[in-house]
């Protein structure tokens, strides 16, 4: 089968909710990934930041392979020996007292809805089903039907009514906005600490900081959806850190495992996830074994590679970069940490040409919206492989003037 030959059975069998560039690929190692007919590449989407690792990052696939071997899956019918030890580990990495782990990142914001309004309804005394939580413009938390109850893009919702009651939407970046949505009915604020999906948008700053002062005066939950800041990408462990902000939840998956599996969390303190009790919430696949050996051993690694302050270190020898491109079909480069994106002007005819131009050249990455080429590499990437990257971006751009 050569490549079209993948095209074609794709496009003909599986549902058509992705647009994916036609590269189909089979191979990937650290930074770079191989296409059936044996072309390099260059990773510079890291599976929406889940592969921060790099790909098939070998720690990480002998621990998975020692697990596959001995136990997969038991249900949380019975317990197992990794989860309580991926628990704990978890807690002590981010310094909260619980964690409730899920499969899919939506399902850990659902779950972090789930345990807000409960909190609401049992600490704070909101009346039943009537705790409302704020989320911003331009959010991006998932795909289930309540997560796109909130979703403010339009091609997200159309034709997915009825929706979820209970959301609110302000403006990102408007603490004032947020302040005057909140009444005495109000569970929780949930915001992406930078917005990823929506462009790569960094509020203002400051922003964060007062926002979780607003909240606290009000007796407000602050749930930070990190799955894809999280763990790295921007820089920091989270991307909260940058004004000193400590979520009430928090939300992390995609990396957690290094890609190797799908896993989320949900971390807060007792007094809010201690509130589930049996029965009340769950996931057949949750806290699986394999799962939580693959992210104990990834957790290792993010450390002892300090991949975290390689991203701080390279995002911004990279963000520095990208600003001296000089091209009329730039608006703004902006970023954190190795979570960067070039917003094009409109008259540049849309980001997509130039990812398939760029991948011609040998690197992948995608468009967010129209106009903004997301740029994330895995967080192993180093100076001399950025310095590669530059010249194909450089030259993808000269081509466009
Ligand atoms: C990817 C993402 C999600 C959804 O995660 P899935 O695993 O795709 O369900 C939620 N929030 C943010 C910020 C994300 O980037």
């Amino acid at each position: 089968m050569d490549i079209k030959d993948f095209i074609v059975l794709e496009d003909l069998y599986g549902a058509h909710n992705y647009h994916p560039l036609d590269v189909v690929i089979t191979k990937g190692k650290g930074i770079w990934v191989w296409d059936v007919e044996g072309k390099k590449y260059l990773d510079f989407l890291s599976a929406y930041s889940a592969v921060n690792h790099g790909h098939c990052h070998p720690r990480i696939i002998q621990a998975l392979k020692r697990q596959a071997d001995k136990l997969t899956l038991t249900s949380r019918a019975f317990r197992n020996d990794q989860w309580p030890i991926l628990a704990k580990e978890l807690c002590e990495l981010t310094g909260y007292e619980k964690v409730l782990p899920m499969n899919s990142g939506a399902e850990a914001v659902e779950t972090a809805i789930k345990a807000a309004r409960k909190w609401a309804y049992q600490k704070k005394g909101v009346p039943q089903d009537k705790a409302e939580i704020i989320a911003c413009s331009n959010n991006f938390h998932g795909r289930t039907v309540t997560v796109i109850s909130f979703s403010t893009e339009p091609s997200y919702r159309k034709d997915f009514g009825p929706f979820t009651p209970g959301f609110v939407i302000v403006p990102y970046g408007d603490e004032a906005a947020l302040e005057a949505a909140i009444n005495p009915n109000t569970a929780a604020f949930l915001v992406e600490p930078f917005q990823a999906e929506a462009g790569i948008t960094i509020p203002p700053e400051g922003y964060l900081k007062a926002a979780k002062e607003i909240c606290e005066k009000n007796n407000v939950l602050f749930i930070a959806d990190e799955i894809q800041t999280g763990l790295g990408r921007a820089g920091k462990l989270f991307a909260c850190e940058y004004e000193g902000v400590k979520p009430d939840i928090l939300v992390i998956g995609k990396s957690l495992s290094g890609g190797c599996y799908a896993i989320s969390a949900v971390l807060s303190p007792q007094e809010i996830l201690g509130l589930f009790r049996p029965g009340e919430h769950g996931s057949t696949f949750s806290a699986n074994p394999l799962a939580c050996a693959v992210v104990r051993e990834a957790l290792k690694v993010l450390k002892e590679e300090k991949m975290v302050e390689n991203s701080a270190e390279q995002g911004k020898y990279f963000l520095e970069k990208l600003k001296t491109l000089k091209s009329r079909h730039i608006k703004e480069v902006r970023g954190k940490g190795l979570l960067i994106g070039i917003e094009l002007k409109p008259e540049a005819g849309g980001a997509r040409r130039f990812c398939e131009n760029l991948k011609e050249e040998g690197l992948l990455c995608k468009e967010t919206h129209e106009h903004v080429i997301r740029f994330a590499p895995p967080l192993v990437i180093k100076q001399k492989e950025l310095n590669w990257a530059f010249k194909k971006i450089a030259q993808v751009f000269r081509q466009a003037e």
